[in-house]
């Protein structure tokens, strides 16, 4: 089968003809309609992940890919749960063992024995990916695999950092940064009843902002974006996507008191919030970490359900490096997904 392998970091990845996957009696082979394309990949691709790469050991050679949605093609003898023909997806998590602390108190996301799709083992940068059965997740028929490939993570991360941030109706969110996963949290936000702030710095993404339903679209780098923002009302919730240690600075600071901060995007620098201030506004700083299985479920509804739909492009797998250069750039539009 035709897949991109990562050989080494900071190298293009190379489309070349490798094995078929067989399954286990305990898996699924899936094959590959769409998978969309994370930021992660890209930083793991760079071997700019340092917190990542000394927590797990990267398998090498490597296909990436850890939101791909396909249809079952085969199966393992002790699958009972999947059909051949069914469409599923694979997710950032490959496995969790469903026996530790964490897994038991619903917490698989935090497993520390958790096996890491397109990490620790190969992912669906590829025509085929073999998951867990017990892992991979029923994507609604109503939904694209184009559609739903971009909610396995981008989608999920921000889902589950909505539920931490415990917004609640009428609440106003602010939403930093209308990428891959702002445009996402936006639609999120809305969906549970939120007065929404699409905040970026270029005028393209507030367009799609609005057209995805935020009340307000603000120019960070507009001049008189303090005063906007103040007309509006200091927003209760900043789920913060973008991976800019200013708009953490700004999201903090345009909160109003009682208000939580979601840490979401990943700046390559620390955040440092001063202790006067949490304490003073009574600031709250949540973060989460992909998100679960229910996570995933309660999403595909939301979006079965039209709710929530990701902006996406299709580009053939063969392009790889260059949808990496264009992420880089910054010259991507909501998400992409590659198909082989
Ligand atoms: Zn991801
Ligand atoms: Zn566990």
């Amino acid at each position: 089968m035709k897949a991109a392998i990562l050989h080494d970091y900071k190298q293009p990845l190379r489309i070349e003809d490798v094995p078929r996957p067989e399954c286990a009696a305990d898996e699924v082979l899936i094959q590959v309609e769409a998978c969309g394309v994370c930021h992660s990949d890209l930083h793991l691709a760079e071997g700019g992940w340092p917190q990542l790469l000394s927590a797990v050991t990267v398998k090498k050679p490597l296909v990436m890919g850890h939101e791909a949605v396909g249809r079952v093609v085969e199966k393992g003898r002790d699958v009972a749960q999947f059909a051949l023909g069914d469409r599923v997806g694979v997710a950032w998590i490959y496995w969790s063992c469903g026996q530790c602390r964490l897994c038991k108190e619903g917490l698989e996301n935090l497993c520390p024995r958790q096996i890491i799709t397109g990490v620790t083992v190969d992912g669906g940068y590829a025509e085929f990916v073999k998951a867990k059965a017990s892992h991979v997740t029923r994507v609604p028929e109503t939904l694209s695999a184009q559609e739903a490939a971009p909610l396995f993570c981008a989608g999920l991360t921000v889902y589950r950092s909505s539920k931490k941030a415990g917004i609640r109706p009428g609440q106003r969110v602010a939403v930093f940064g209308i990428g891959g996963l702002g445009h996402l949290a936006v639609q999120v936000a809305k969906s549970f009843q939120a007065e929404v702030i699409g905040i970026d710095v270029t005028e393209e993404k507030l367009a799609l902002a609005r057209s995805l339903g935020a009340d307000h679209a603000l120019n960070a780098a507009a001049g008189d974006f303090a005063a906007q923002l103040k007309k509006v009302g200091g927003p209760h919730v900043a789920l913060v996507t973008s991976a800019a240690k200013a708009a953490y600075d700004l999201a903090f600071s345009s909160l109003r008191p009682d208000g939580t901060l979601a840490v979401i995007g990943l700046p390559a620098e620390d955040l440092t919030f001063p202790p006067i201030v949490m304490v003073a506004r009574e600031t709250r700083i949540v973060a989460s970490s992909v998100g679960t299985r229910a996570d995933l479920r309660e999403l595909l509804d939301l979006a079965a359900a039209g709710k929530v739909r990701c902006h996406s492009e299709a580009r053939p797998l063969a392009q790889i490096n260059q949808v990496f250069d264009d992420m880089r750039h910054g010259r991507i539009l909501g998400r992409v997904v590659v198909r082989a």
